[in-house]
């Protein structure tokens, strides 16, 4: 083991007081989420009522910094919890996780102006943010963006104009982080803050998707928005940077939700193996179904614990953390993708209908390969870093 990689019981030790913590969200997940989760999918509609019961129990906090009225527990805490939640709701999760992603770009590179006014009424709950970086024709390219804003030197507001696209909670968000082409010659993105509220701003369509149904995505669109220079995120032409800095942590995120989604579709593989009969016995005692759900268990914690690694050194900032942070997210999301196909298999017909959850998994699990920087992205990410 090199100097710069402690062992593993150092690096993720958890403190009672999280572990606790983590109780209280399994328990809110299974006792008051999971009853719901059919109902999420099938209606596709943002449940407002767990949003509040997260908000209450300050889940919602989980990703803010003391002073801003946070939980200050740091990056393990909070996607144990984004875990626990997955475990048995992945759009649920997803609440907690934009909490993440919408205010993270104000929390790392933010004036403490901006601070003040957007962060503390996020950690309440109070208010959701959004990300909005992706375009119709910039995914995985967002330097190729369209939208554009520019200076009214008479004002000196910034007019922003543009579409985004596939924007997780447009039509809920209070505020979107909009990034934004300011200088197109030199290519430079700059961030700003949006409220929705602002003129010339529209949320959009929302789109019919495959999986995470409670989760609404649109393409919120801006047609001569003017925000102060107060609501520019960084430094003007900085833009790109905030949002890389941004997804190198949130998609640590995607990596536990992939994770809790992994588990929770073993879990009910598992009982349901260990009820249903064939050829006279519980078909959890036929080999091959053993072999499926220890290959699937197997899977799941060995992304749990490269998750957990890549947490432990996001809190301590080691240098390693960014390629960790890409690790996690691509192995645990094509191993949720692979074990949730197998636990509809486990279950046989009853894994392919609706009144069994599996299905929802599978269809869930899939977006985890494609968001927060498609997995072919996060190959080209880890490669470049180790070529350094
Ligand atoms: C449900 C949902 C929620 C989302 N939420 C948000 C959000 O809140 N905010 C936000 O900004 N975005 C969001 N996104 C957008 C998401 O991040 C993009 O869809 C993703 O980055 C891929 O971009 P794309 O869809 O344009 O695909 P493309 O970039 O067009 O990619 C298409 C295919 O080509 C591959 N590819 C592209 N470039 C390369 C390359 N250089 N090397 C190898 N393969 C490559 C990709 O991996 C992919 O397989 C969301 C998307 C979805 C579906």
């Amino acid at each position: 083991m090199s100097a710069t990689t402690p062992a593993y019981a150092e690096l993720y030790d958890v403190p009672q007081e999280h572990k606790d913590f983590v109780a209280l969200v399994r328990q809110l997940a299974q006792e008051q989420i999971a009853p719901r989760s059919a109902e999420i999918d099938a209606t596709a509609e943002y449940p407002w009522d767990v949003r509040k019961l997260l908000a209450e129990n300050d889940v919602l906090a989980l990703p803010f910094a003391e002073e801003f009225g946070g939980m200050g527990t740091g990056t393990l805490m909070l996607q144990m919890a984004v875990e626990e939640i997955a475990k048995v709701d992945a759009s649920c999760a997803l609440i907690l996780m934009v909490q993440e992603l919408g205010s993270l770009p104000i929390q790392l590179f933010g004036s403490q102006e901006l601070k003040e006014r957007f962060l503390p009424r996020c950690a309440t709950g109070e208010w959701s943010p959004a990300f909005a970086l992706s375009e119709p024709e910039a995914g995985s390219d967002p330097a190729s963006m369209r939208t554009h804003a520019e200076l009214d030197e008479a004002t000196g507001e910034w007019v922003i104009n543009g579409q985004k696209n596939w924007i997780t909670n447009a039509g809920i968000a209070d505020f979107y982080v909009v990034f934004a082409k300011t200088d197109r010659e030199a290519n430079r993105i700059t961030a700003f803050v949006v409220e929705k509220d602002r003129e010339g701003f529209d949320p959009g369509q929302l789109e019919h998707k495959l999986g995470i149904k409670g989760s609404p995505t649109g393409q919120p669109s801006f047609t001569d928005v003017r925000v102060p220079q107060e609501n520019v995120i960084g430094e003007v032409g900085r833009g790109l940077g905030v949002a890389l800095g941004t997804l190198e942590h949130t998609r640590l995120g995607a990596a536990a939700q992939a994770v809790g989604i992994a588990q929770g579709a073993i879990d009910y593989a598992l009982a349901y193996a260990k009820e249903r009969i064939a050829f006279g016995k519980p078909i959890a005692q036929l080999p091959s179904i053993q072999d499926k759900l220890a290959v699937m268990q197997t899977k799941t914690a060995a992304a749990r614990e490269l998750l957990y690694k890549a947490c432990a050194l996001a809190d301590r900032k080691d240098p390693q953390a960014p390629k960790y942070s890409s690790m996690a997210k691509l192995f645990a999301s094509d191993s949720a993708m692979e074990v949730t196909v197998e636990a509809v298999q486990v279950l046989g017909g009853y894994g392919y209908v609706k009144e069994y959850p599996v299905e929802r998994y599978m269809r869930d699990a899939k977006i985890t390969q494609i968001y927060e920087g498609t997995n072919e992205i996060q190959r080209l990410v880890i490669a470049r870093q180790m070529l350094r």
